[in-house]
């Protein structure tokens, strides 16, 4: 399969190079050529599936003609070692659990299946096992932790988290900085934005490239973004066997919208989805983009959910794209909400009293879409994006509760932080990583 750019000036690509540059030489995301769809017969049968057979089938379409079929199944059955169950929260809104993975949110789906995708195509090239793929990610917290650990234990990948000192909470501190292996945590003396000016510097810079092989594993590579397409078909395939049948909304909170998209690829598969709802928080760029038919980007504002806090959404070229630039036709398939901190927490509460379950924050914005905008004759699925317990102190503080911290994140807490203290000019991370093998 070919991937071109959406700003159409780059050659187009193979799916390696797709992956190993993350974005095309003229600074736009690549696009497969083509999105097959789905047989009849596959929908027909999805309920009789398990996830990593669905997600077989889903990979295929998307991977099979890149990637040995044999290895496609290792690599999708090797990334999906957990389940993303639908919970129902209310008689036509059921939540679905992406925070069952190794971080505790939807992230690590696709951080994982690019680790050993990208495993794949070094392997199958590399004729010395000394030069290791360097991976540098800028994180504000929840995307460092999903790659550290999507990438840990990989062999041939090395993989550097820059995250800003002091500026990321201790639960998700401790998920990139107590692995030690193949993972290095540098802390950075500065803010989010230093953190991602240093990894931008890095790549562009001649002396350090040839010096070591280096990429990225940012959410706009095709390699992140494609697998979040597995469990829409399988959160389907779960209302199927359920015996649920009417016309399906899905909410996904969003930020930088790879998520939504991927589910936009999948309903271009066939997938039976009537229609999408985008759930902002109050950083709303894309609702106002419904409303009027303008995309005007902007720097972020800080809220509740922190994930989502994204004014210039990098995939929006890409659920443009698939539109052909068609403003009606995005608007037939996809409409908006935005909440203040103030509404989310009150769907928090408001879900909480009625029914028991905890959102997270940004899972809230999806249900209130949902509850706010659901037909009667339809049923709504939003996803829960991350594990409350990756906001305690929000959530608690908003419920007065004491959620439980699952085991698998207190371990990450009992190991010991390792980091490299970092200022953020770029000469002193030139010269740190210059040392480096
Ligand atoms: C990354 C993230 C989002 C936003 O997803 P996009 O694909 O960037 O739209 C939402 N919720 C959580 C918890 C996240 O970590």
């Amino acid at each position: 399969m070919e991937y071109y750019s959406t700003n159409g000036q780059a050659p187009v690509a193979d799916l390696k190079k797709a992956v190993v540059k993350g974005l095309a030489e003229d600074k736009g995301l690549y696009m497969p050529q083509t999105i097959k769809t789905l047989p009849k017969a596959f929908f027909d049968e999805i309920h009789n599936l398990s996830f990593q057979d669905i997600a077989y089938n889903v990979a295929s379409a998307f991977f099979g003609e890149d990637v040995d079929l044999d290895a496609l199944q290792d690599i999708v059955y090797d990334t999906l070692s957990f389940d993303c169950p639908v919970v129902k929260v209310t008689d036509n809104i059921y939540s679905l659990e992406l925070f069952h993975g190794p971080t505790l949110a939807f992230k690590d789906v696709g951080a994982r299946f690019m680790a050993r995708l990208l495993r794949y195509f070094t392997q199958n090239t590399r004729k010395t096992k000394s030069h290791p793929i360097n991976v540098l990610v800028a994180t504000s917290g929840d995307t460092g932790s999903a790659v550290a650990n999507g990438f840990l234990g990989v062999d041939g990948i090395h993989v550097y988290v820059l995250y800003p000192k002091g500026k990321v909470s201790p639960i998700q501190e401790c998920q990139f900085t107590t692995l030690g292996k193949n993972i290095t945590a540098i802390e950075v003396d500065g803010v989010f934005d230093d953190c991602q000016a240093l990894v931008k510097s890095a790549f562009m810079d001649e002396e350090l490239n040839q010096h070591m092989k280096l990429t990225s594993a940012n959410s706009i590579n095709v390699a992140r973004f494609l697998p979040q397409a597995f469990y829409y078909f399988n959160a389907y395939a779960q209302m199927k066997r359920q015996g649920l049948d009417r016309p399906l909304v899905v909410c996904v909170p969003s930020g930088n919208f790879g998520n939504i998209c991927a589910g936009l690829f999948a309903k271009r598969m066939g997938l039976p989805i009537e229609r999408f709802i985008a759930a902002n928080n109050a950083n709303s760029v894309f609702y106002e983009y419904l409303q009027t038919g303008k995309y005007n980007p902007r720097p972020s504002i800080q809220t509740i959910a922190n994930a989502m806090d994204v004014g210039a959404p990098s995939n929006f070229a890409r659920v443009y794209d698939l539109y052909n630039k068609d403003y009606e036709a995005i608007c037939q398939d996809i409409s908006g909400a935005t909440y203040s901190d103030a509404q989310i927490a009150d769907t928090m509460r408001e879900v909480y009293q009625k029914t028991g379950y905890v959102c997270d924050p940004h899972g809230a914005c999806g249900y209130r879409a949902l509850a706010e905008g659901l037909r009667a004759d339809e049923m709504g699925v939003f996803l829960e994006t991350a594990h409350p317990a990756k906001f305690k102190t929000t959530v608690d503080d908003i419920l007065r509760t004491d959620i439980e911290i699952p085991a698998k994140l207190q371990a990450f807490m009992k190991g010991t932080k390792q980091s490299v203290p970092m200022t953020k000019e770029f000469d002193d991370f030139k010269a740190y990583l210059m040392q480096q093998p």
